[in-house]
C-alpha cells in the first residue's frame, strides 16, 4: 500500500521503524520505505510519508544544515574524493538517521559513501582539520544505537565497502573489507570447506565492521568463541587520519594486544577499512535436537546437566512459551504443542565423538524431564529446527505491536532465578516478556512485549526493560552481551563499573583519539575527553545530546 501522509511524522503502527530504506525516486516522490511490525502484517516494506520533492526546500534545508565547520568538512572530502560520494541531501540523510535501535534518530550533518580506505582516510581527515565528529556505519544493524549519526558530524558509511580482497584457505583466513556482510564470508568459503564461525542472527545483513566494532556473537559462539577470536588483524584509520595495520595474518603478535582493544571497541578508536578473518573448517559432523519441556525451569536444569557433564555444544539455545507461540503464528514451526520451553542443541565435530557426546545430550534432557525430543536427519529438518529461533525476534511482532529488545548476561546458575525474578517484575508491570536466548553462555535476550497505544505502557515497558538489566548485574552478569553499549547503555555503565574504572578506560581512547572525534557520546556515560576533570557518573544520564527520542 501507498500513501501518502501529510504528516511529518510516521504512523502510530511505525513507532519502531527498523530498517530505513532509500527513498523511492521512480515515483518523483521522496520518502523511506520502513520496515515495520504490525500485528497484522509484520515485517513488511512499506512506504510511507510519500510527498512531492520540492526542490528549494531541499537546498534551503541543506544550506542552513551545513553553516559553519560542517560547510568547510563537505568541500574540503569533496575536493578529495569526489562530490558524488558526499551526501548533504537532508531527504537523503533522513535514511541514515538510525540504526536498529530506532526510537533515537539523528538526522547526520553529512553522510560519506566510502569505497575504499583511502575514501575513509579522506574524510577522517577532513573531521580531524575542521574538529568535526564522525561516526562509522555498517549495515545499520546495531541494536543498541552505536551508529546514531551526528547531527555535527559526518557519518561514514562502509556500505559500498564490500569487496572479499583475499581467501587463504591454506592460512585458513580471509581479507574483508569492512562492509562485507557477514554471511557473505562463509559463501566464499565454502568451497574449502570453510566457514566463518561468528554467527550473529542478523548474520545475512550486518557487515564485518559492524561485528568487528561490537564484538558481536550468535547461536554457535558458545563453542567457537565471539568475534575477537576470530580476528587476526584489521586495518585501521585512527582518529588522528593515520592508516595503520594491527595485527595481520600470522596468529598472535607481540607487544600490547592492540587490536583485543579495538575489537568491541564501537567505532570510537577509529574505522576498521579491512579486516582479516580466521577461517574455521567445517565440522565433519553436525547433529541437532530440539527437546520439548513444560518449563524453563526444567530446560535450565538440562543446561546446566549438559555442561556440566563437559559438553560443550556448538549451540544450546531456549525459547519460552510466549516465544514459541510468536515463532508459531510467524513461520509455523511445528515446535512440541504446549512445551513451556524448548531447547535447540548442535554439536558439532568428529563422526565419532558427536555420537557419543549426543547420546548423553538426550540423556540429559530426558532426566531433566523433556517429554519430547526430535532429531533432525536431513539438512533441511536441520533447518527447519532452527527455523523458529532464527525469526523469535521478528515473529513477536505477530503477537505484540511494540517491543523493547533487551540484551544481558548472567551466569548460567542464576537462568532459573532470573527469568522467575522477570516473569514477577512483568506481571507487576502489566506487559509480557518473551525470552529466546543463548542459555549455554547465559546470555539472555528478554523481549518485553506493550502496546504503545494504551496509556503509560511504553514507560512501563521501559522499566521493566531496566530492571532487567539491573537483575543481571545482581546475579553478577552483565549489561551486555552482544549488543554492545552504544548510547542505549551508556547510562548503565556506573552501575557496573566504578568511576576509576570508567575513567581508566577513558584513558585508553583518550590514546587513540585525544580529540574525541570517533563517535563521541557512545559506550560512556558522558563524552568526557582528555583533560576533562573526573566526576562521578550518574545512571540518570539518557539520550546524547540532540536526539530525537520517539
Ligand atoms: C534482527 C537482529 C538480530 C540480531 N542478532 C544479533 C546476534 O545474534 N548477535 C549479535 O551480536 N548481534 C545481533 N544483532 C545486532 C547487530 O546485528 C550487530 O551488532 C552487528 O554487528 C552490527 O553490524 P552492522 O554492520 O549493522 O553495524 P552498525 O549497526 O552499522 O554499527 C554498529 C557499531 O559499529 C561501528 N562500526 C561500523 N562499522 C565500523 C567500522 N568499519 N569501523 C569501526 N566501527 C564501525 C558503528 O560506529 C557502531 O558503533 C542483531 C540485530 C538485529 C536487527
Amino acid at each position: 500500500m501507498r500513501c501518502r501522509a501529510a504528516t511529518s511524522r510516521p504512523p502510530a503502527w511505525a513507532d519502531r521503524v527498523i530498517s530505513p530504506r532509500r527513498s523511492d525516486y521512480r515515483s518523483g516522490y521522496v520518502g523511506y520505505h520502513l520496515l515495520c511490525r504490525q500485528p497484522s502484517l509484520p515485517w513488511v516494506h512499506r512506504p510511507i510519508e510519500l510527498r512531492p520533492r520540492k526542490r528549494e526546500d531541499r537546498y534551503v534545508r541543506a544550506e542552513r544544515a551545513l553553516s559553519g565547520p560542517l560547510a568547510a568538512v563537505c568541500a574540503d572530502i569533496r575536493a578529495r574524493i569526489g562530490a558524488v560520494k558526499v551526501i548533504d541531501d537532508p531527504t537523503e540523510l533522513g535514511t541514515y538517521a538510525c540504526d536498529g535501535l530506532a526510537h533515537y534518530r539523528v538526522q547526520p550533518g553529512l553522510a560519506v559513501l566510502a569505497e575504499n580506505a583511502a575514501d575513509v582516510q579522506a574524510a577522517v581527515q577532513a573531521c580531524v582539520a575542521a574538529e568535526v565528529p564522525f561516526v562509522a556505519r555498517g549495515s545499520g544493524t546495531g541494536l543498541s544505537g552505536g551508529a546514531l549519526p551526528r547531527a555535527d558530524g559526518v557519518l561514514i558509511v562502509m556500505a559500498k565497502m564490500r569487496a572479499i580482497k583475499g581467501m587463504y584457505p591454506d592460512d585458513t583466513c580471509a581479507v574483508v573489507e569492512p562492509g562485507v556482510i557477514n554471511l557473505a564470508v562463509t559463501k566464499e568459503a565454502t568451497p574449502h570447506g570453510l566457514h566463518y564461525a561468528p554467527d550473529p542472527s542478523s548474520q545475512q545483513i550486518c557487515s564485518i565492521g559492524g561485528n568487528v566494532a561490537e564484538n558481536s556473537g550468535g547461536a554457535h559462539c558458545l563453542k567457537y568463541g565471539f568475534t575477537t577470536n576470530h580476528v587476526l588483524g584489521c586495518e585501521v584509520v585512527t582518529p588522528a587520519g593515520e592508516r595503520v595495520q594491527i595485527g595481520g595474518r600470522a596468529a598472535e603478535y607481540p607487544g600490547y594486544d592492540l587490536l583485543g582493544a579495538f575489537v568491541g571497541s564501537e567505532g570510537t578508536l577509529g574505522v576498521a577499512t579491512e579486516v582479516t578473518v580466521r577461517l574455521t573448517p567445517n565440522p565433519e559432523v553436525v547433529r541437532t535436537l530440539l527437546a520439548g519441556f513444560d518449563s524453563t525451569d526444567e530446560a535450565g536444569a538440562a543446561v546446566s546437566a549438559i555442561i556440566g557433564s563437559g559438553v560443550v555444544p556448538a549451540a544450546i539455545e531456549m525459547m519460552d512459551a510466549l516465544s514459541i507461540e510468536a515463532a508459531e503464528v510467524a513461520v509455523g514451526c511445528g515446535y512440541p504443542a504446549g512445551a513451556g520451553a524448548v531447547l535447540l542443541v548442535e554439536i558439532d565435530g568428529p563422526r565419532a565423538e558427536v555420537d557419543h557426546t549426543f547420546a548423553e545430550v538426550q540423556r540429559h534432557c530426558t532426566e531433566a524431564g523433556a517429554f519430547e525430543i526430535r532429531i533432525a536427519a536431513t539438512d533441511e529438518e536441520r533447518t527447519l529446527l532452527w527455523k523458529g529461533r532464527k525469526s523469535a525476534f521478528a515473529a513477536v511482532g505477530r503477537i505484540s505491536p511494540n517491543y523493547i529488545i533487551q540484551d544481558g548476561v548472567v551466569p548460567r546458575t542464576a537462568l532459573p532465578k532470573v527469568l522467575h525474578a522477570m516473569g514477577e517484575l512483568a506481571d507487576k508491570a502489566g506487559v509480557r516478556v518473551a525470552n529466546v536466548f543463548h542459555a549455554g553462555d547465559g546470555n539472555l535476550h528478554p523481549l518485553v512485549l506493550f502496546d504503545a497505544r494504551n496509556d503509560g505502557e511504553a514507560e512501563r515497558a521501559e522499566k521493566v526493560s531496566g530492571a532487567i538489566l539491573d537483575l543481571c548485574i545482581d546475579h553478577g552478569g552483565s549489561i551486555t552481551g552482544e549488543h554492545g553499549v552504544g548510547v542505549d547503555k551508556a547510562k548503565n555503565m556506573p552501575r557496573m563499573f566504578s568511576a576509576d574504572d570508567l575513567d581508566t578506560m577513558q584513558r585508553l581512547r583518550c590514546a587513540f583519539d585525544p580529540q574525541g572525534l570517533a563517535n563521541p557520546g557512545k559506550v560512556f556515560p558522558t563524552p568526557r575527553m582528555c583533560g576533562e576533570v573526573p566526576r562521578v557518573h550518574s545512571a540518570d544520564e539518557t539520550a546524547p545530546e540532540g536526539a530525537e527520542v520517539f
